[in-house]
């Protein structure tokens, strides 16, 4: 096989000097990986400038300086636990260097002329600088780095460490084509990969925007290719034009006995072209919960049986495919099937066979759908429920089952849009915008927790009212016996004044004891029920028109969004009551307000985007959004929507990336570790 350029950048950090197992561990623990190009991404947060030399009497205190001294005092300790002063002037004043470790020959003797460099501070009215991070002799400026950058580090790593192996690291960046646009390059004048690279991991000085620019671009275009790669690929696999006569629609609507929602009708006509032609539907249908999702699902199914073909709605579990599947079963003319784990035995072979000899033609289930063991007679169209957990990858495969199979996927996280281009690029959208008719409207306030006594005499008037209610509390991990205890205190105490009527849910208790009470809430025993958010997924109870959430300012968005759309499912009309603190800060502030202003849920998407910077629309904790090292989607999104039209571009005129630039692109692809469409343009 022939040598790979790009080896040296997939290979262990231990292959670095100076790294060993220890070190090596460190780094890949901050940087996310363990080999050299997970260093080579791991971006400084800010950038130290020594050559910022204010005199003694003007430096800031906080701040680092590096200052041109003379040594006049030398003051050794009084005892050993005390440190070594050593007392210096620049003529404007005169500021104290301490050491705990001291060489007073081989560092400083008096008199001696030294530029030292380090945070300096101030303790009553003297400026000291405690273990300056550089002291060199004045007439060698050049022995400290000018500019040092500043890389997120953890407990036992070094800045010096990681500046070392980094040193190595770009070293061993091969030569690389240029992937970008020459054109491109000229109007943002920006630097080479390398250039730019160098620039921010071993600056000279502090870099400016463009490398920056730079790297974030290289990153969102191999994003962007790779995504418009896949995509290309799985609309070039024809798909099979799918036309029904409408029977067993029209026979679905009148059971159903409403009229779609305008959102409705707009999807379904969507999914309709998609079927109908010859190209393979790869769609994302968003929709808050309760939006009619569901709905548009069967209708799209049934087309599909009526085309003579078999169709599939997979949800994530067993609970959820259950209740699909009583959904579909009231609606639909054609027998529903439904398969999951614990479909055993005879009754799992029977459903086998028949969904074989194509005797099923509906089936719903989780994922033992895809399993190997499972033949279709003609599979059609497969919709997946709340798929967002799934990278693109993973979306891939499940086209394995059918090649020809077209496919639906149906998320009730609303996704904002940058996220919908970064992760979802693959897929046409369709959105759910409205709620169905007939649905109460959720009246949303804000009240100081100070106000607790009246609005405990407002929910108990809503309970003798006949009224369910959530009472919401807090659980975040860090603090989380702290919280479990504030949630059992309140319980208690509502238990105490409204009785038997409360219970209580939350993640701590034994499973038993806490479906016990959901199910009692479910039915209607439990009036009021106090959770932790266990409530968030999963629980249906339409006759609750009440949601209290206490510390409101503690959640996100996105989360409190979730937290109403468990009230409001009914007809009657609901009210959110957020909780807050006296005084909240600003951001808080606007996350409530705009809660209470709003149940859009994509608007509401969109800016908790833009506040948390997409940190858990995925689910995922970490900020940031997950495969992004060098761009920011939010601080970059214009350079994002360039990408998305180069790729475009690029691929529109040279779809095999056979071309100068198109080779050059695929090197980028590989640099970014684009596995799928790597596959993809391989195999051809
Ligand atoms: P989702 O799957 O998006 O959570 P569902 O499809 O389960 O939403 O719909 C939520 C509720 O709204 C269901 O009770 C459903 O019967 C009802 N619904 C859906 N579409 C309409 C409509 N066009 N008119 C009236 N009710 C509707
Ligand atoms: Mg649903």
């Amino acid at each position: 096989m022939d040598y790979d350029p790009l080896t040296p950048l997939f290979s262990p950090l231990t292959t670095l000097k100076g790294v060993g197992l220890t070190v090596g561990a460190l780094i890949a623990k901050v940087a996310g990986g363990e080999r050299v190009v997970d260093l080579l991404f791991h971006l400084p947060e800010s950038y130290v400038d020594r050559r910022q030399r204010p005199t003694i009497a003007r430096a800031q205190a906080g701040q680092i300086a590096t200052l041109a001294v003379e040594v006049v005092r030398i003051e050794p300790p009084a005892n050993t636990r005390q440190p070594w002063r050593v007392v210096v002037t620049d003529g404007t004043a005169f500021a104290e260097l301490v050491f705990f470790r001291f060489n007073r020959e081989k560092q400083m003797p008096m008199g001696a002329k030294l530029l030292v460099s380090g945070k300096v501070e101030e303790f009553g009215g003297r400026r000291v600088i405690a273990h300056p991070e550089h002291v060199v002799p004045a007439d060698r400026p050049e022995s400290m780095p000018a500019v040092e950058p500043v890389w997120p580090l953890t407990g036992g790593l070094w800045p010096r460490q990681v500046g070392n192996a980094m040193a190595q690291a770009l070293a061993r960046v091969p030569s690389l084509p240029e992937w970008h646009d020459a054109a491109l390059l000229r109007r943002e004048t920006w630097p080479s990969f390398i250039e730019a690279l160098r620039a921010v991991q071993a600056p000279t000085e502090v870099p400016g925007q463009k490398c920056r620019e730079r790297l974030a671009y290289d990153e969102l275009l191999a994003d962007q290719v790779a995504l418009a790669v896949v995509r290309g690929r799985l609309r070039t696999r024809p798909g099979r034009a799918l036309a029904g006569d409408g029977v067993l629609r029209e026979k679905a609507l009148e059971r159903f006995g409403f009229t779609l929602t305008p959102s409705q009708t707009t999807a379904l006509g969507e999914i309709d072209a998609d079927l109908s032609s010859e190209r393979r539907m790869l769609r994302l249908l968003q929709g808050d919960v309760g939006s009619g999702k569901t709905l548009v699902a069967l209708l799209a199914m049934l087309r599909v049986v009526e085309a003579g073909k078999q169709a599939a709605l997979m949800a994530p579990t067993e609970v959820l495919a259950k209740q699909h599947h009583r959904t579909l079963s009231r609606l639909s003319p054609e027998p529903v099937a439904l398969l999951t784990g614990g479909v055993k035995g005879r009754a799992r072979s029977a459903l086998l066979r028949q969904l074989k000899d194509g005797a099923v033609r509906m089936v719903v289930g989780t994922h033992a759908l895809f399993q190997e063991s499972v033949e279709y007679h003609d599979l059609a169209f497969a919709v997946i429920d709340e798929q967002h957990r799934f990278g693109v990858d993973q979306r891939l495969l499940l086209g394995r089952k059918g090649e020809l199979t077209d496919v639906l996927v149906m998320t009730a996280t609303p996704i904002p849009r940058t996220l919908v281009l970064t992760q979802w690029g693959e897929m046409d959208v369709s959105r759910l915008t409205e709620k169905p008719p007939g649905r109460g409207r959720v009246r949303t306030s804000l009240h100081s927790l100070g106000t607790m006594p009246e609005l405990l005499e407002a929910v108990t008037r809503k309970l003798d009212d006949g009224a369910q209610v959530y009472w919401i509390c807090p659980l975040v991990a860090e603090s989380e016996v702290v919280d479990l205890a504030a949630a059992e205190a309140r319980y208690a105490e509502l238990r105490e004044r409204l009785g038997e009527r409360v219970g209580l849910a939350h993640g701590r208790q034994d499973p038993a004891v806490r479906d016990a009470t959901l199910a009692a809430f479910a039915r209607g025993d439990c009036r009021l029920l106090v959770a932790t958010t266990v409530v968030e997924v999963g629980v249906d109870v339409p006759a609750a028109t009440v949601m209290v959430i206490e510390h409101a300012e503690r959640f996100g968005l996105a989360q409190l969004h979730q937290l109403r759309g468990r009230v409001g499912r009914g007809a009657a009309a609901s009210f959110c009551l957020l909780l807050h603190e006296e005084w909240v800060n600003d951001s808080a502030k606007r996350r409530l307000t705009l809660l209470r202003d709003t149940e859009d849920g994509f608007v509401i998407a969109d800016e908790d985007f833009r506040l948390r910077g997409g940190g858990d629309v995925l689910g995922t904790k970490q900020s940031g959004l997950p495969g992004f090292r060098l761009a920011d989607p939010i601080e970059h999104e214009g350079l994002l929507h360039m990408a998305n039209r180069d790729a475009a571009v690029l691929l529109g005129n040279d779809p095999k990336l056979t071309s100068e630039r198109g080779r050059a692109v695929r090197v980028l692809l590989r640099v970014f570790e684009k596995a799928a469409a790597m596959q993809t343009l391989a195999a051809g």
